[in-house]
């Protein structure tokens, strides 16, 4: 499948989406809190421009996931963002079985602007770029 094989270079990430994602980070500490990323793919880049809080969500200071089969299919929710209240912004096992879309993005604490990661379904860093 094409469509498996595609490789996402890089991230582009709003400025006010990122900063919401931040505040969201700092609200949840110090459990782990997750939001899907809303946005659009073009070819290798991903333009990231909205979060959705996804329903019936559960968060943990380990642990924070959703049923993804609860989801409504929305070609728009491209991968999801969580945050990491100790350790390092790398993606666990457990991330990479449970990955959804495209990107997965984690911010570990304090949650400042260096702070948010960007991975793909491999575990391989995706470079984030912001924009207004
Ligand atoms: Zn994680």
């Amino acid at each position: 499948m094409i469509f498996k094989k595609r490789k996402v270079r890089i991230v582009t990430l709003k400025k006010d989406t990122r900063d919401s994602i931040l505040s969201f980070c700092k609200m949840n500490h110090p459990n782990e809190g997750i939001l899907i990323l809303r946005g659009k793919l073009r070819g290798e880049n991903i333009l990231i421009d909205g979060l959705v809080v996804p329903p019936f969500s559960e968060q943990g200071p380990t642990f924070a996931g959703f049923p993804s089969s609860f989801l409504p299919f929305d070609p728009s929710y491209i991968g999801t963002v969580h945050s990491h209240p100790t350790g390092s912004a790398k993606p666990s096992i457990e991330d990479l079985h449970n990955f959804f879309g495209f990107v997965s993005m984690i911010v570990k604490s304090p949650y400042e602007n260096d702070d948010i990661f960007a991975w793909n379904a491999d575990g391989g860093e995706i470079n984030i770029t912001l924009s207004d």
